[in-house]
């Protein structure tokens, strides 16, 4: 009997879980990726190490308009089948509380382990192959590249978000998925540090500049906490840096995709800095007195050195009112930065228009999505990639299953 064809558009993470398991389940894949190589996006991820999963799930690891999409197909490609997966590949994994990793400490190893399997399975892998349009004609997907017309009897679509300076993140699998219908919800950066305004007028400010260049580059403990229209949403807490453009660091990038979308639809957006969390109003007020008392010597700088990085004092010491600014130092979030100093998008194909058990397209069968195209974006911990690896098992093993 003559194999099914499946072709996948993007060799990234998803892209390439799909192939394996649509040519494990007896498929012809060919898989088509316009950079010189396959898995550019992977061999960047975790600072080059690659934080291909984690062992917590917890129930606000994933978002998007609907993240309970995402159920189903993770629990079909769990993280403990992820962690076969790759061991199986020859990955050995390294838990980092929680955070998994191979032992190589090297991402370039989960890509390499990804294409030699692919290969081993006769999956065709062809880059410099930038697809610019696919539909379905006489019974066929197919996918137009400069030079060639490929087709299948399925086609998955993994190109990824247009989110990062990796060669290749050029969003174009939103204009592929437009072609045909789909509605794309609005590709916004995430997981990226926010531009803000302090609002007391002065602080951070040095004479004549604009922006918080006096805390520039101070990495300090913190919790943030992000307020909607006057309403406090959610609490990050962790190692901020403060940056001349307002914020960064992880907990900002994970509060980042809410605070950019609400900018974008037009609404107030506020973040506190609580920069000795943990403690409470009264203990911080005995805190300082006890500071004073001890050092009557000292000025209010002097009496916070060596509670505060210098920096930051020098900006907490310009606020009117010092123990307010150190529990709520008020900032209003104007943008995030652009797409490409994120790591992932919020935003894409719009899950309502895709079967929540097997990724396929509710408005044509045979065209199935995986990745980050979709309107799924993880937090920060190994969870986009883990988004990767489930949606692209299912889309593969799904499209495998095709009947033509
Ligand atoms: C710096 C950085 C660090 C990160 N670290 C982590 C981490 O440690 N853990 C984690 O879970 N996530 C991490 N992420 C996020 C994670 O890398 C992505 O969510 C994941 O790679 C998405 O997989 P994907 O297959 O959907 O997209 P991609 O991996 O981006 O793959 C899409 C592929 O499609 C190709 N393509 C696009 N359009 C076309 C076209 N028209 N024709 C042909 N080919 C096309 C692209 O070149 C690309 O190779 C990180 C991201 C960045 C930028």
């Amino acid at each position: 009997m003559e194999k099914k064809r499946v072709l996948v558009v993007g060799g990234g993470a998803a892209g390439l879980m799909a192939a394996i398991v649509a040519a494990r389940a007896g498929a012809a894949v060919t898989v088509l990726e316009h950079n010189d190589r396959p898995g550019r996006k992977i061999c960047a991820t975790g600072n080059g190490k690659c934080n291909l999963t984690n062992l917590e799930m917890p129930f606000d690891a994933f978002r998007g308009t609907d993240p309970a999409f995402t159920e189903k197909i993770l629990a079909q490609f769990s993280v403990k089948k992820t962690i076969d997966f790759f061991t199986e590949l020859g990955i050995s994994i390294v838990n980092k509380n929680g955070y998994l990793y191979p032992r190589s400490g090297q991402a370039a190893s989960v890509t390499e382990v990804l294409c030699m399997e692919a290969g081993s399975l006769k999956a065709k892998l062809k880059t410099n192959a930038h697809v610019r349009e696919v539909f379905f004609e006489n019974g066929l997907w197919k996918a137009r590249t400069e030079d060639w017309t490929y087709e299948g009897n399925a086609l998955i679509l993994a190109n990824g978000s247009c989110a990062s300076n990796i060669p290749g993140a050029d969003g174009s699998g939103y204009t592929l998925a437009e072609s045909l219908g789909h509605r794309i919800v609005r590709p916004l950066p995430a997981l990226t540090g926010l531009k803000c305004q302090c609002m007391y007028s002065q602080a951070g400010k040095k004479k004549g500049s604009s922006s918080f260049a006096l805390w520039a580059g101070v990495r300090t403990e913190g919790e943030l906490t992000l307020i909607i229209g006057g309403e406090p949403l959610r609490r990050q807490r962790g190692e901020l840096q403060l940056t001349d453009y307002g914020i960064s660091g992880i907990p900002v990038f994970q509060l980042s995709r809410y605070a950019i979308r609400a900018v974008e639809e037009g609404r107030k957006v506020q973040i506190r800095i609580d920069f000795l969390p943990g403690i409470s109003k009264e203990e911080l007020h005995r805190l300082l007195e006890n500071r004073k008392k001890a050092c009557p010597y000292k000025n209010t700088k002097e009496m916070l050195t060596g509670l505060f990085p210098d920096k930051l004092i020098t900006v907490l010491c310009q606020a009117p009112d010092l123990e307010e600014a150190i529990r709520e130092f008020p900032l209003k979030v104007t943008k995030g930065l652009d797409f490409k100093q994120a790591q992932v998008c919020s935003g894409g194909v719009d899950t309502d228009e895709i079967h929540p058990e097997t990724m396929e397209s509710r408005l044509h069968p045979g065209l199935y999505f995986a990745g980050e195209l979709v309107d799924i974006d993880g937090t920060c911990g190994g969870y986009n990639l883990q988004w990767a690896w489930s949606s692209g098992a299912a889309a593969g093993f799904y499209a495998a299953k095709e009947t033509k």
